[in-house]
């Protein structure tokens, strides 16, 4: 069921993180939401969002986003989260999954120029990440392991 991992980790009388719920993709223009949020946790990271399929599709990225070429970060894919998340910024309280301060570093809308299971080519038009970038699985990391770089 979508968003069920997201629901699961989540007390949402706890945390001001959106309950969300699966965006229509009907009437889809083909931009779609970017956003990658600065997540100080018990390890800082950069959560990279995309919003696919009516979901975010989201990964752990440990090092800051690449902006330009040369670079290739490590993004460890973690559960869908719901469309309105792309919003959320603020402080997920202690005890909590997540815990910690969550800040917009980057936003925009992307489009995909090619999508295979192993593959995704976008274009991202943020303001601080703009043009051509690939996620590709990097299976040698382990199964949930992305490169994500520009190219
Ligand atoms: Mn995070």
């Amino acid at each position: 069921m979508p968003l069920e991992a997201y629901k699961k980790k989540r007390d949402f009388k706890k945390t001001n993180e959106p309950s969300g719920a699966v965006k229509s993709t009907r009437g889809n223009t083909g931009k779609n939401t970017y956003v990658i949020q600065k997540h100080q946790a018990s390890h800082l990271h950069w959560d990279l969002r995309l919003e696919m399929g009516g979901v975010l599709k989201s990964w752990a990225v440990p090092k800051e986003p690449p902006k330009t070429k040369g670079l290739k970060r490590l993004a460890v894919q973690t559960e869908d989260h719901p469309v309105d998340y792309a919003k959320f910024h603020g402080t997920i309280p202690e005890g909590q999954y997540g815990a910690g301060t969550v800040e917009i570093w980057d936003s925009g809308s992307f489009e995909i120029e090619e999508k295979k299971p192993d593959e995704l080519m976008i274009d991202i038009n943020g303001k601080k990440l703009k043009g051509p970038y690939a996620l590709i699985r990097f299976k040698k990391a382990g199964p949930k392991s992305w490169l994500f770089f520009k190219r």
